[in-house]
């Protein structure tokens, strides 16, 4: 089956023939490969061509694909049943486990997915403060919730406009939008909103406008003005979370601000296994708001599902084995270094950066700092360039303003093979 005929038929029934709209390829144009089947770094397609894989499920895939650990929980609990909507003991192995790992949490949720978890921790954040307005930052994506799906408004004090048909105006009143990285507009937000401003929610890492790393002094005032004002500061680390490192990215600005922790946490991708699960948690405090304990309401039929627990805990268990990122970081590393090695060696204008197993790439001169400079990168050379590696058997996310991940399976011949195409497809 040709993936032309497959998408003419997807069409039909499915709006876009897509799930998700990233799918369809439309930032970069022609036709999406439909994927029949994945193994280790490799994903291969309805024709049966094979590519090596750096969306990863955009994220969730950090051990490859079939890891044959995951693989064995994820049959064994499928045989003891797929969903029972009562408690289970394994969704409390995942809770401890989660909670072992990022210790500014007591409590977690599991949902089903980011969109959810994101949805359901800002309602806790305004149910938890008694305040209604929340505070993003532009390219930053925290899932479809319609009180998100914003872009910035006229001025500081007009809130956002919705950026998708269906959400009402009213909707999103009460959705601040500030620039990335951008001290002046963090303060002046503060200034005007402070003891209206339930929450702070941020990518650490933004995932979602290619790789964008919020600077240091930018996160340490974020933290003071959130602590000084009782707002709550949340990550969202459905992409960051056990992806740049086993204490997610948190853990990375605890390094350089001693003491560093957000209010709340939003994760999802990988300690799902590459199954739907997500969760966000927070101190016992306001976690202990939520139903059946507190009234703020949330729940989920296949929350804590049987066979999503064991895929996530299996994968879990993986990531925390001896050397997991250090050798995770190094490859992605220097898959990274070999495609800018191969830029300069074309003489293209490139530029990258990654932490643990996440990476991006800017045909740019500098590390973008926010939306506003990822969008201004060279678009068409990044279509022309995803296009030329995708011929050669690699596939790269289908946008520029999407982050790449690489996983354990990666071999450093992969890496290598990777690079040796980019040094044609750039020259
Ligand atoms: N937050 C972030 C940072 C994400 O990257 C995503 C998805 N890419 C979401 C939330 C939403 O997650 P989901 O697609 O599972 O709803």
């Amino acid at each position: 089956m040709s993936n032309e005929s497959l998408f003419e038929r997807a069409q039909k029934v499915i709006p876009g023939g897509v799930n998700s709209p990233v799918r369809a390829f439309r930032a970069v144009g022609g036709t999406p490969r439909f994927i029949s089947r994945a193994h280790g770094p490799y994903i291969f397609d309805a024709e049966g061509k094979r590519y090596v894989d750096y969306i990863g499920s955009w994220g969730p895939m950090i051990l490859g694909h079939g890891h044959p650990a995951v693989l064995e929980a994820v049959q064994k609990a499928a045989v003891d049943g797929f969903s029972f909507g009562a408690p289970t003991e394994r969704e409390i192995e995942l809770a401890e486990e989660i909670l072992k790992l990022v210790p500014s949490m007591d409590m977690v949720r599991l949902v089903s997915s980011g969109t959810e978890a994101a949805m359901s921790a800002l309602r806790l954040a305004r149910g938890a403060t008694g305040r209604n307005k929340i505070v993003k930052f532009e390219g930053c994506y925290h899932g479809h919730a319609d009180s998100l799906l914003v872009k910035a408004g006229s001025g500081l004090a007009t809130f956002g406009n919705p950026t998708s048909a269906g959400v009402p105006a009213e909707v999103v009143q009460h959705t601040l939008v500030l620039e990335y990285n951008n001290l002046d507009q963090l303060e002046e937000a503060f200034k005007l909103h402070a003891k209206d401003t339930a929450c702070v929610v941020i990518e650490p890492i933004a995932g979602n406008m290619n790789f964008v790393r919020a600077a240091l002094p930018f996160m340490k005032r974020l933290r003071e003005l959130c602590t000084q004002h009782g707002s709550l500061l949340v990550f969202d680390e459905v992409m960051t979370g056990f992806r740049v490192g086993l204490r997610s990215a948190q853990g990375l600005y605890a390094k350089d601000l001693p003491g560093f922790e957000p209010d709340m946490s939003v994760f999802g991708k990988v300690i799902g296994g590459g199954m739907p699960l997500a969760a966000f948690g927070a101190k016992r405090a306001v976690m202990e708001k939520l139903a059946p304990l507190g009234p703020v309401y949330q729940a989920g039929t296949l929350s804590g599902n049987p066979v999503a627990t064991a895929c996530g805990l299996a994968t879990l268990r993986e990531i925390q084995k001896p050397g997991f990122f250090e050798a995770l970081s190094e490859r992605t590393r220097s898959l990274v270094s070999g495609l800018l090695g191969a830029a300069k060696e074309a003489g293209v204008p490139m530029v990258g950066d990654s932490e643990g197993g996440m990476f991006g790439f800017f045909f740019a001169d500098t590390l973008a700092q926010n939306y506003g400079q990822v969008m201004a990168t060279d678009k068409e050379r990044f279509n022309r360039f995803f296009h030329g590696m995708l011929d050669a058997g690699v596939y790269f996310a289908p946008a520029l303003y999407e982050a790449g991940f690489v996983s354990s399976a990666h071999t450093a011949d992969d890496i290598a093979a990777t690079v040796e195409s980019a040094r044609n497809v750039l020259r």
